[in-house]
């Protein structure tokens, strides 16, 4: 089977690393490889799955010990790419939204996965919102692109694993004698541990931390912070206490106060709540030093990396996040982690029952294997 100029030029831009190999000397073996079969469609397929927690997760309004996700596949031509939704609360998902909204995806249009613009540029005008279904496409289409390839996403957009970062591992809100317990069990893991503050005992839960171990820290405030000053005169003093940025410190609706703390503030800030898609990017500028960059937030892993070239060119940090998972979601994420300048990947390592291998966390940073597209292996 044959590919013509115009799908050649389409996998070349896709590839990048590839589109400078000269097209008339070195072209004609390639194009054999990645030729697209004529009257192939893809398949997708997909069902609701019920993540099991390690352990209990408590936040001010509930506990949980279980989290939704839809897993999805799109077969094509023998091979099979997978995706994954995780339902963020914030983001008003849920497992019946996400199967409503795969119900009305039709690939039947397309005959060649490597059309990502055109396939993602539809799942997108289907809704506004979903983006975590949008995701598990997204994701889904580039594993099987990956694999169609023989090459994982990583090598494929250029990057080098030995520039992975270190990853946090999450302290959550608990009481002083779990809190010293748990940094204790992550302090031999991770090379940086990132905790949850905003309510009124901040200092108590730094200083329990701080008892037990002095690797670097980063928090998240989860827009916990009502006061500009109160807000920097802490940062001044995390800052003594060894950590090197902070998240989401203010509510995401007040850009002037969170812009006058950012141009005042010792340490990076970070967007999270204040951001999901490549348009808020730009918004986010200027008001935070960074963004917290997450697949099921901005729609998946073409948009993500758009939003990192962006923030890039725009001189600001760069952090990408997960959501509760499987090693599908977060491998793919792993993917783009060299072009970062820090990882909180570690979705995956909350769960029991994980139906993926994938990217492993190694003396605390995040390791990409060889496998092609995102990297990952089922495992039931
Ligand atoms: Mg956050």
């Amino acid at each position: 089977m044959t590919t013509n100029r115009r799908d050649f030029l389409k996998i070349a831009g896709l590839t990048m690393g590839l589109s400078l190999i000269d097209t008339k000397s070195a072209a004609a073996p390639l194009l054999k490889c990645l030729g697209s079969k004529t009257g192939q469609k893809m398949k997708l397929s997909f069902q609701p799955y019920n993540l099991i927690l390690k352990h209990v997760f408590t936040v001010a309004s509930n506990s949980r010990a279980t989290t939704p996700v839809v897993l999805t596949q799109i077969e094509y031509d023998g091979i099979i790419g997978y995706g994954e939704a995780s339902m963020p609360p914030y983001l008003g998902e849920s497992q019946e939204s996400v199967t409503k909204f795969l119900s009305k995806v039709d690939l039947s249009p397309f005959n060649d996965p490597f059309q990502l613009d055109e396939i993602l540029g539809y799942i997108d005008s289907i809704d506004e919102k979903n983006t975590a279904a949008k995701a598990s496409i997204d994701i889904a289409l580039h594993d099987l692109t990956g694999k169609i390839l023989n090459q994982p996403m990583y090598k494929i957009w250029g990057l080098s694993k030995e520039n992975t970062p270190n990853t946090s591992f999450t302290i959550g809100i608990d009481a002083p004698e779990i809190i010293r317990e748990k940094t204790l069990e992550a302090g031999d893991q991770f090379k940086i541990l990132k905790v949850k503050l905003g309510r009124n005992n901040d200092k108590e839960i730094i200083e329990t931390i701080r008892s037990v171990t002095d690797i670097p820290l980063c928090v998240d405030v989860n827009q916990g912070w009502t006061d500009k000053q109160m807000a920097l005169d802490m940062i001044y003093w995390l800052k003594e206490k060894n950590v090197i940025f902070v998240e989401q410190p203010m509510k995401k609706e007040n850009p002037d106060d969170m812009a006058w703390l950012t141009q005042h503030s010792p340490l990076p800030t970070i967007a999270d709540e204040a951001l999901q898609r490549l348009p808020d990017v730009k918004r986010v500028h200027q008001v935070y030093s960074g963004i917290n960059v997450k697949l099921m937030k901005c729609g998946g892993m073409r948009e993500a990396h758009k939003m990192i070239e962006l923030a890039r060119a725009l001189d600001m940090k760069v952090m990408i996040g997960c959501m509760t998972e499987t090693s599908c979601a977060v491998s793919a994420a792993a993917q783009l982690s060299p072009l970062t300048d820090w990882a909180d990947l570690d979705g995956n390592l909350l769960i029991k029952n994980d139906v993926y291998d994938g990217v492993k966390i190694i003396n605390g940073k995040v390791t990409l294997n060889d496998r092609p597209g995102i990297g990952i292996k089922k495992l039931r």
